[in-house]
């Protein structure tokens, strides 16, 4: 585990606690670089999740991935790693109780877009549009208009 704040992995567990559902252990955990403390969480994968792509080609779920998107989009805004944590959490649980072990990839940008947005403004505007430019769907960038439209009403 790297620390959020000067990327050492050489990190302490302070404290583990199980999750709410029990199918998630949250770690609190202290960079012994540099002090800083941060909480992890951990969560049995499904394994046989898979992202279906607009052109209908499918992969496997990568939370990393995921991870990385929303810390790239969130860089330099006061986020903690642990909101971004929870809230691909939060994204996971959504998209399993709606799609069980397929998402549709832009439903996974959608429900992260949506949680943003009540984060972080900026961070969110920057998701956007770094899914805009790899994203093949032209439909995205509608359906983020459509959601700006919603907020300005
Ligand atoms: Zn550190």
């Amino acid at each position: 585990m790297r620390c959020p704040k000067c990327s050492s992995t050489d990190t302490k567990v302070l404290e583990t606690r199980a999750g709410k559902e029990s199918a998630s252990i949250r770690r609190r955990r202290e960079c012994i670089a540099c002090g800083h403390r941060f909480s992890t969480i951990e969560e049995i994968l499904r394994e046989d999740a898979m992202v279906v792509k607009r052109d209908g080609r499918r992969e496997s779920f990568d939370r990393r991935k995921i991870i990385t998107g929303i810390r790239k989009a969130t860089e330099k805004r006061p986020l903690e790693f642990e909101q971004i944590e929870l809230l691909v959490s939060e994204v996971m649980k959504r998209l399993e109780n709606e799609y069980d072990v397929e998402f549709p990839s832009r439903a996974i940008a959608e429900a992260i877009l949506v949680r943003l947005q009540r984060i972080d403004e900026i961070a969110w505007l920057r998701f956007a549009s770094f899914y805009e430019d790899y994203r093949d769907a032209e439909d995205f960038s509608r359906g983020i208009a459509d959601m700006g439209r919603e907020q300005s009403e």
